[in-house]
């Protein structure tokens, strides 16, 4: 168990579609050069525009379909659902990010909360950023301010030496809420994947959203409101163990390549590892300050 007995998706901002596997053209993510490998494995961040640049691909086409029906949430409005359905889990996940990211951005950035919305997809998928593929792993898009998921995801995540345990599954969903709230403090922009290395901005900020996530999980189990029962050690190794898999070293480690920290642009495991947990122990946005903006109460 993870989430507490009773615990219902809201539903709230979330929605799910089929996506649309279109004959011939095939998604525009992976594209050539450097940059569309290092894409596969992301949770990452996508400023719209530089889509196209990516694959060379067109983002038009499919904007006026109904996209198809996806995954139905009204599955997750039974007992035990949000703990055996992956696209519940999300989705309960969602809630309990937006429950608590209000009171922590005013109290520690003074900035109002607006929730970002949660789209479920498989496939591909139109979005405000462009037409994304499952391939992309899951991603946030600014211009629609929508996080983007697809749950088959969490078997790539295993395969690359991942956990797909619960609270693993969560650090997907609320590392890419992090993004959101970067977008809120206006810092998103800074991520430019272009321009990759150990110190790059583009690490900075997927560094911070790792911590964000950690922050997220750290009160996410606490409080009368507590949506989750009080997060083991394991739980908390499982979403380490993650956070280690798509460390950009072991990313280029597995793929036989060489370990170039000047390609990096999520940061290393041991990286990805201690933002994370940053952010669990200390529960503050200040842990997470990768930017040194010296601006977090
Ligand atoms: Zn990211």
């Amino acid at each position: 168990m993870t989430f507490k007995s009773g615990v219902r998706p809201s539903g709230k901002g979330v929605s799910t579609s089929g996506g649309s596997r279109r004959g011939g053209g095939m998604p525009v993510m992976i594209g050539g050069g450097g940059v569309g490998t290092l894409l596969l494995i992301g949770l990452f961040v996508l400023l719209g525009g530089d889509i196209g640049s990516l694959g060379g691909g067109t983002s038009q086409q499919n904007q006026s379909q109904n996209a198809p029906e996806g995954f139905d949430l009204a599955q997750c409005n039974v007992e035990g659902a949000v703990n055996e359905i992956a696209e519940c889990r999300a989705a309960a996940t969602a809630d309990s990010l937006n429950a608590l990211w209000p009171s922590v951005l005013a109290e520690q950035a003074g900035l109002d909360y607006s929730m970002p919305n949660l789209r479920m997809f498989q496939g591909n998928v139109q979005t405000g950023c462009g037409f994304a593929s499952s391939d992309t792993g899951p991603f946030y898009c600014p211009r629609d301010k929508t996080v983007y998921v697809d749950v088959t995801f969490y078997d790539q995540l295993e395969r690359l030496g991942g956990s797909d345990g619960s609270l693993s599954q969560m650090y997907v969903v609320a590392h890419e809420w992090g993004h959101h709230i970067q977008n809120l403090e206006g810092t998103l922009g800074l991520s430019d994947y272009n321009n990759p290395g150990e110190d790059s901005a583009a690490v900075a900020i997927e560094l911070q959203a790792d911590c964000y996530a950690g922050v997220w999980a750290s009160r996410a189990d606490k409080g009368a409101d507590a949506m989750l029962e009080p997060i083991t050690k394991e739980q908390v190794m499982q979403a380490v163990q993650t956070a280690r898999a798509i460390g950009d070293d072991h990313i280029q480690e597995r793929s036989g390549r060489e370990v170039n920290p000047d390609a990096w642009t999520h940061g290393s495991s041991e990286q990805r590892q201690q933002s994370f947990l940053a952010g669990y122990t200390s529960g503050q946005m200040k842990a997470c300050d990768t930017l040194n903006r010296g601006v977090y109460n």
